[in-house]
C-alpha cells in the first residue's frame, strides 16, 4: 500500500509539472458556478474555497490548464476595508478547486470574502472566526445530516439561513451515492458513483441547489463524513457489496478526493491515495471544542451480519473498533487536554444504546456503536473516570431525531449520567417522513435515558453559553414540495455539570 501512495504522489508531482500555469485566463461565462464556502474557522483563521467549472455536470469543462484563483477578505460587506489577499492555483489534479488556509485574522469576527479569476468575480460569502482562546463568548450552531436530493427539497437550509448562526456543523450523508430512482421529487445526474469523475460531477449536482450554496455562503462549516460520501454502510476497506477489497479501495480513494475537493478542509486533509485524515479537533473560546470524528474509514465490519439484531457474540467482541485505535487514544488524550466547558463529539451513527425492537425482545442496529459495545464502553468509563466537561454528542445518520441521557453503563439504568446525545434528523433522506407518538412511547419505556423521539425532517439550532445548552429541534412539515414553514417541535436544555436533559 505504502509503495502505491508513493507512485500516486509521484504521478501527481509530475502531472502538476506538466501543466503550464495560465495566471491570465479571460472566461466568457461564470466559472464560479458551484459558488464558494468557508470552513473550520479557528481564531485566528478560516478556510475558503471554491471550485473553477464552467460545465459542473459533466467533469468541470476546465480542460487540463491551470489557473490562479485570487481572494481578499474584508471587514465589511462592501469589501472597503480588505485585511488580507492572496492567490492559489487552481489545478486539474484537484478539479480546479481551491482551498485557501487564511491567517491573521481577528478572533470571534466576521469577515466577508470573494475569489476573482480571468475577469470574472465570485458572490461576496460571509465567515466568522472561533473566538479568542479563553473567552467564554456564548455559540450559536445548528448541526445537519443526511440530504439526499432525490427524496426532497432543501427547505432546511431555506430556514437555517435565516438563524443568527456562528457556525453550521454537518455531519455526514452529504451527498448519497446511488443511481436515479423512480417517482421522486428530483433526480441523480448518474447511475451510482464509482470514478473520480461520477463523484465530482454529483457534488456539482449537489450545490447547484440554492439554498444549501446559500447556507455556504452565510456561514463557515465544519463537516465530517458517514458512509453515503462513499458507499452505504462501508466500513474501513469492506464494501456493502463485498466488492473486491482492492476495487472498493480504488472507489474509496476517488470518494475521498472527491470529498477533499468539494468541502472548505485544510490541507492537513489532503488525501493520500485511499486515505485521508478527518479527523480533527476546533476550539471555541474556552466555551466548547469540538471533536469531529470519522466513524467510517478505521471501524471494524458490522457485526452480526449487520442491520437491526439483538447483540450476539461478535458485537460484544473486544476486536471490535469504531474508531480505530489511534484515533481512539486521540480523543481521550483531547478529551483530558480539553478545558472547554462543552466537549463537542461531532459524530455520524448512534452512540447510545438504544433497543429499537418495541415490545418484548431487545434489537440494536449494528452499524452504530451498539454494534461496538466494547469500545461504548471504553468511552462510558473513560467519560465517567476521566471526567471530561459536559460531553455532547451529536449525531446524524439515522433521519429521525433521538434525545438521550449517555450512561456510565448502559446495561444499568441506574447507574450514573456521563453525558448527553442529540441525534438529528435528516435535512431530506426518507422523504416527507411521519408523526408517531406511539412509537415515542414504546422506544422510551424499553430505554429509560431516551427523552424524545421524532421521525420528521430538520435540523437542530444550538445556543451554548459557559452556563447552559439549549437544543432546538426545527421541524418542517413536508420535503417532497418546497418551501414549508418551519416550527421549533422541542427544546432541551442542559446546564453545565449535570449531564441532565431537561424539556424546557
Ligand atoms: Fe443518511
Ligand atoms: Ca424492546
Amino acid at each position: 500500500m505504502a509503495s502505491m501512495i508513493r507512485r500516486q504522489f509521484l504521478a501527481s508531482l509530475a502531472a502538476a509539472s506538466l501543466n503550464p500555469l495560465r495566471s491570465a485566463p479571460r472566461f466568457k461565462k461564470d466559472p464560479f458556478t458551484l459558488g464558494i464556502c468557508s470552513g473550520d474557522p479557528i481564531a485566528d483563521g478560516i478556510v475558503l474555497w471554491t471550485r473553477l467549472a464552467l460545465d459542473p455536470l459533466d467533469g468541470g469543462g476546465m480542460g487540463q490548464d491551470s489557473h490562479q484563483v485570487d481572494w481578499i477578505v474584508a471587514e465589511d460587506e462592501g469589501l472597503k476595508k480588505i485585511v488580507k489577499r492572496g492567490t492559489e492555483t487552481a489545478t486539474p489534479q484537484f478539479a480546479h478547486t481551491v482551498h485557501a488556509d487564511v491567517r491573521g485574522l481577528k478572533p470571534g469576527h466576521w469577515y466577508w470574502y470573494q475569489f476573482r479569476c480571468g475577469g470574472v468575480e465570485t458572490k461576496v460569502g460571509r465567515t466568522r472566526t472561533a473566538p479568542a482562546a479563553g473567552s467564554n463568548d456564548p455559540l450559536r450552531f445548528a448541526f445537519a445530516s443526511c440530504q439526499h436530493y432525490e427524496t426532497g427539497y432543501y427547505t432546511a437550509y431555506q430556514h437555517m439561513a435565516k438563524e443568527d448562526l456562528d457556525l453550521i456543523v454537518h455531519l455526514g450523508d452529504y451527498i448519497y451515492e446511488g443511481g436515479p430512482g423512480k417517482d421522486r421529487p428530483r433526480l441523480h445526474n448518474s447511475a451510482e458513483i464509482k470514478s473520480l469523475n461520477d463523484y465530482r460531477n454529483r457534488y456539482a449536482l449537489y450545490r447547484s441547489d440554492e439554498h444549501l450554496r446559500k447556507a455556504h455562503e452565510l456561514f463557515p462549516w465544519i463537516v465530517t463524513w458517514d458512509d453515503h460520501e462513499v458507499d452505504n454502510n462501508y466500513a474501513n476497506d469492506i464494501a456493502e457489496d463485498n466488492a473486491p477489497r482492492d476495487q472498493f479501495l480504488e472507489r474509496r480513494s476517488n470518494a475521498y478526493q472527491a470529498y477533499y475537493e468539494n468541502m472548505p478542509l485544510r490541507k492537513t486533509s489532503l488525501p493520500r491515495g485511499s486515505s485521508l485524515d478527518l479527523y480533527r479537533t476546533l476550539d471555541f473560546g474556552k466555551t466548547a471544542r469540538f471533536h469531529v470524528l470519522d466513524t467510517r474509514q478505521y471501524r471494524s465490519d458490522q457485526p452480526c451480519g449487520d442491520g437491526r439484531k439483538p447483540q450476539c457474540a461478535a458485537a460484544l467482541s473486544p476486536a471490535q473498533t469504531m474508531l480505530g485505535d489511534r484515533q481512539e487514544k486521540w480523543l481521550m488524550d483531547k478529551l483530558k487536554s480539553s478545558r472547554q466547558t462543552w466537549n463537542v463529539l461531532a459524530n455520524q451513527v448512534m452512540f447510545a444504546k438504544m433497543d429499537v425492537k418495541q415490545g418484548d425482545g431487545a434489537e440494536y442496529s449494528m452499524d452504530q456503536w451498539s454494534g461496538y459495545e466494547v469500545p461504548r464502553q471504553r468511552l462510558c468509563k473513560f467519560f465517567d473516570e476521566a471526567k471530561p466537561n459536559n460531553p455532547v454528542v451529536i449525531t446524524g445518520d439515522i433521519h429521525s431525531s433521538w434525545v438521550s441521557e449517555i450512561k456510565s453503563d448502559f446495561n444499568r439504568p441506574e447507574s450514573r449520567n456521563v453525558g448527553v446525545e442529540f441525534v438529528g434528523t435528516s435535512i431530506t433522506s426518507s422523504g416527507d417522513g411521519v408523526e408517531v407518538p406511539a412509537a415515542e412511547a414504546a422506544f422510551k419505556k424499553d430505554n429509560p435515558h431516551l427523552k424524545f423521539f421524532l421521525a420528521k425532517r430538520g435540523y437542530v439550532s444550538c445556543a451554548v453559553t459557559a452556563k447552559s445548552w439549549e437544543s432546538a429541534y426545527r421541524v418542517v412539515p413536508v420535503v417532497s414540495t418546497p418551501n414549508g414553514a418551519i416550527e421549533t417541535r422541542a427544546k432541551f436544555r442542559v446546564e453545565a455539570g449535570t449531564n441532565r436533559i431537561e424539556r424546557v
